[in-house]
């Protein structure tokens, strides 16, 4: 679970079996999800409801925190309601999120609580600055020609936004409808999901990314996930990867 380190607590999760590799992401956040959280050295552990005046866990107090928390979030971030649309299996969505909210373990964050080398701490792909996400996701020069190579297989030109935020934000706000603006989407997800992917095959696996197959794999991974849709889609997966530029228009059907 971990251990005390000059009276610093440092987190160590060991699990029961080998892990899959596009777990090792997930466990990556989940440590950066912890790391505020640390036990005092002395003290008993306990439950502690934070949410409470003096009386602990009520119902009351559950609900009020809810509310403060859900609407806070809803007010000072505008994507916070767009991320969850079911348009990919809850894990990529979550992992969506912590971009979008920079909770994911990008080197800059790292920095806050431990020492890395010029080297350890710069770009994985580009190894020409500090990693940060706006820079990983967006402003790295591999990753925008992948968001480029994909726009234009829509047609769109795209100016580098300066925050994934307000990227994710212009991204929704298309002029797509049904199907084809789930798809137009589901694409944002794939491709930012993807890049974190491959930044950490890189990083724990040391692979390279291959970037030219990586458009590819985008149309591949939305296509998956759209025949889990409520208009389930037809056509193979085959068809789909082969077809997806005009099958993206389809009109679909109910079931
Ligand atoms: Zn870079």
């Amino acid at each position: 679970m971990g251990f005390w380190q000059d009276g610093v607590w440092q987190w160590q999760l060991t699990w029961r079996r080998g892990l899959f590799q596009w777990e090792l992401g997930l466990v990556d956040l989940l440590g950066s999800l912890i790391e505020d959280f640390k036990p005092l050295p002395n003290e008993m552990d306990r439950v502690h409801w934070e949410f409470g005046k003096t009386d602990g866990y009520t119902a009351k107090s559950f609900v009020d925190a809810f509310y403060n928390l859900k609407y806070a979030d809803v007010e000072r971030k505008q994507w916070f309601s767009q991320i969850w649309k079911n348009l990919a299996p809850p894990r990529y969505e979550i992992i969506l999120w912590a971009i979008l909210w920079k909770r994911v373990n990008t080197k800059d964050r790292i920095l806050k609580w431990k020492t890395l080398s010029w080297d350890e701490m710069n770009c994985v792909f580009c190894r020409e600055v500090l990693e940060t996400p706006n820079h990983l996701f967006l402003h790295c020069r591999y990753s925008w020609k992948l968001w480029m190579d994909c726009c234009d297989d829509w047609n769109m030109k795209w100016t580098c936004p300066l925050d994934i935020e307000e990227a994710f934000l212009w991204w929704n706000d298309s002029h797509f409808s049904g199907f084809e603006k789930r798809i137009w989407e589901a694409m944002f997800v794939a491709i930012v999901t993807l890049i974190w992917e491959v930044r950490n095959e890189n990083i724990f696996e040391n692979k390279p990314p291959n970037w030219r197959g990586l458009p590819n794999k985008v149309v591949l991974r939305v296509g998956m996930w759209c025949k889990a849709w409520k208009d389930k889609m037809s056509y193979s997966l085959e068809v789909w990867v082969n077809n997806w530029k005009s099958l993206r228009s389809w009109r679909g059907q109910r079931s």
